[in-house]
């Protein structure tokens, strides 16, 4: 019954079309015109506001990033914890917050000037080399000196090509090819491969108009550096270049399904992105043979989430019904505070489990459904505990419905007094069950009057101990179908 809610998937991955034919259903969802084409890009950048991935500063106008805070800038952030320990409320103080420009940069921009040179300067959008020629203007010419002037008298400089990053859609920042991101990183591991460029490159060489000198240890090890790294965490970003295609279609598809959600938990798109990038380093064909200890902590979290929108998207409801599980959302239902699986597998008759399944089924495609999974809880535990006496109890394990049937199977009949008294137990839905689970509580302890929803697992009628039909529990016929109630 605690089966992990993953495994019909892993089940699955032993057939050999099932990537194929996986790569094919979700290439056809993906291309159908439901589907956001934001996400059809091979570069995702979602909007600072969107609804759903968005990484804007949850006060009004704030244009800088949440980072790793909850909904706020840092500095916001920081604000509310003061104003919180004040005793002040979230409306009250976003109402009163003054929105921050931007202090650091969301995304490379261009120079204002150079289109294929990155700005460096947030307030002046320029490059290095524009910012230095701007701050000599402003020196001779003190506060005499006019932008607009001086910006219509610049011509574009040269550009430093793409990042050398494979997956990297950035400007290089410098004639070594790296943007500002991987060059730090670079840096940071040690600079692999020893490619550098010559000391004061820029004013010994770049100002003159002579080409900068590029050195390389190991070119080979360098390139290796460069094919291996990931994308430069922007806010918003999602970079899938270099994915399976396979895997790539998975996370689109996934986070398509996340955006429809009523309700929905947080995806950081850094953690998405680690997803992304663990599994392009790892090779991985498709989200469901991923390794989820290789993830990071919430990088697994999501990977989870995507194998539950996976599973629905790759069992049809008859296929689930087979691999032994009903999936509430493929009849548009989500009970509060539950997922969309129950797992059935714990009801070993194949005939009961499927009659449970149907049924469950019916109530799902019913205006009057349950409201809540806990009626489903019951109905899966009335026929397991069934099941578990059939197990033990019936001929064949009880695994052929007609041999559950009660004229077939002596003991149903030895059922004690007291437990009859006490009404009809957990379920009747065999005509043999209704008796035997009463039994089989009595043995174990268990409570004799399970919920009436447990024990209306049959389409039928129950007859109580007066010889009336009640609603409720059916009775099976000799191949473990409903019979018609004793009015029908
Ligand atoms: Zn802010
Ligand atoms: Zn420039
Ligand atoms: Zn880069």
């Amino acid at each position: 019954m605690r089966a992990d809610p993953l495994l019909p998937l892993y089940r699955e991955q032993h057939d050999a079309r099932a990537g194929q034919d996986r790569l094919e259903l979700l290439t056809a969802l993906i291309g159908g015109p439901a589907f956001d084409p934001l996400l059809r890009a091979e570069v995702i950048r979602f909007p600072a506001r969107h609804p759903v991935f968005g990484w804007a500063c949850l006060v009004a106008g704030c244009e800088r990033a949440r980072g790793n805070r909850p909904q706020m800038c840092s500095v916001h952030y920081e604000q509310w914890r003061q104003a919180q320990a004040r005793g002040e409320g979230m409306a009250a103080f976003l109402a009163g917050a003054q929105p921050l420009g931007t202090s650091v940069w969301t995304q490379q921009v261009p120079c204002r000037i150079c289109p294929g040179r990155p700005a460096t300067h947030t307030i002046s959008r320029l490059c290095n080399r524009h910012n230095m020629r701007w701050w000599r203007r402003q020196r001779e010419e003190g506060q005499q000196a006019s932008f607009e002037d001086w910006l219509a008298s610049q011509v574009p400089l040269d550009e430093y090509g793409r990042c050398q990053v494979a997956v990297c859609p950035d400007l290089a920042a410098t004639p070594l090819g790296l943007c500002a991101g991987h060059d730090s990183r670079y840096q940071t591991h040690g600079r692999p491969g020893g490619a550098q460029l010559p000391p004061s490159w820029s004013r010994t060489y770049e100002v003159r108009g002579l080409p900068v000198p590029v050195t390389c240890r190991d070119q080979a090890r360098f390139g290796a550096w460069c094919a291996a790294q990931p994308p430069v965490p922007w806010p918003g970003q999602l970079i899938l270049t270099g994915l399976a295609p396979l895997a790539a279609a998975e996370i689109r598809w996934c986070l398509f399904a996340h955006t429809k959600r009523q309700r929905h938990t947080r995806w950081d798109t850094a953690w998405v992105q680690a997803l992304a990038s663990t599994c392009r380093a790892g090779g991985t064909v498709s989200l469901t043979e991923l390794d989820l200890s290789s993830c990071t902590t919430m990088a697994a979290m999501v990977a989870r989430e995507m194998l539950h929108d996976l599973r629905l998207a790759y069992f049809t409801p008859e296929g689930s019904k087979d691999a032994g599980f009903i999936e509430t959302s493929h009849f548009g239902v989500r009970f509060p505070d539950r997922g969309s699986h129950f797992d059935l597998t714990g009801i070993s008759q194949r005939w009961l489990r499927d009659l449970l399944w149907d049924y469950l089924a019916g109530m799902l495609s019913d205006p009057g459904c349950p409201r809540t999974g806990g009626t489903f809880d019951a109905f899966r535990r009335a026929a397991a505990e069934l099941g578990a006496f059939l197990a033990v109890d019936a001929p064949a394990g009880g695994c052929d419905p007609r041999a559950a049937d009660r004229r077939a199977h002596p003991a149903v009949r030895s059922r004690p007094a007291a437990a009859r008294t006490r009404g009809p137990a957990v379920t009747g839905h065999a005509t043999s069950g209704r008796q035997t689970v009463g039994r089989h509580h009595d043995h174990q302890g268990h409570h004799l009057q399970p919920c009436p929803q447990a024990a209306a697992l049959g389409t039928g009628h129950r007859r109580s101990r007066a010889g009336r039909a009640a609603p409720g529990v059916h009775h099976l016929d000799a191949r473990g179908r409903p019979e018609p109630g004793p009015q029908a």
